[in-house]
């Protein structure tokens, strides 16, 4: 049915710019964020893309196997209808990276979230800011965004950032 169809711009396998390794990057359409600077505001329309059903979309990450980022446009907007994609990608062991305007804060006052966020592993919280651009801070567009280690926080209750394993090394 169409309506549980989540409305996509681009899926692209084997991305290193969007989280650790190679993944699978979903890009959702639709952000009403408006970030100064955007680096893609084609994808604020939310009728953008085409409609793809949960099973099209798994078939595209099995056949690659990569870890799963989803990004936009800005997928909390989508929060219901990625909640059955969420739930499966992690029954199925891959690790999810979520991209957001949204600070983390408001994620935890969304009664739509509350059911995704304890599977996803890392949120990308906040919205672009082009006057704190920056090329040094891996996976994000400026120094106001965060890595938020999501299960670390959730547990202690308050904002742990991510740590790269790699970097412990
Ligand atoms: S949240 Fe991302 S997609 Fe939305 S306006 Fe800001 S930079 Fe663009």
């Amino acid at each position: 049915m169409k309506d549980n169809k989540l409305q996509i711009l681009d899926i692209i396998p084997g991305t290193s710019v969007d989280g650790p390794g190679l993944r699978t990057s979903i890009y959702l359409a639709g952000c009403n964020h408006q970030c100064p600077e955007c680096h893609n505001p084609q994808s604020w329309d939310f009728a953008g893309g085409k409609a793809m059903s949960v099973e099209e979309i798994l078939d595209v990450v099995e056949e690659n196997g990569f870890n799963v980022t989803l990004t936009g446009g800005d997928p909390v907007y989508s929060a219901a209808k990625i909640l059955p994609l969420v739930k499966i990608l992690n029954e199925k062991g891959y690790k999810i990276w979520l991209y957001t305007g949204f600070l983390f804060e408001e994620l935890l006052k969304m009664e739509s979230m509350r059911p995704i966020l304890p599977m996803i592993e890392v949120v990308v919280d906040g919205p672009f800011k082009i006057a704190l651009k920056s090329l040094k801070v891996p996976f994000r567009g400026s120094t106001n965004q965060r890595l938020v280690d999501v299960a670390s926080s959730l547990t202690i209750g308050q904002i742990v950032e991510w740590t790269d394993p790699a970097d412990m090394l």
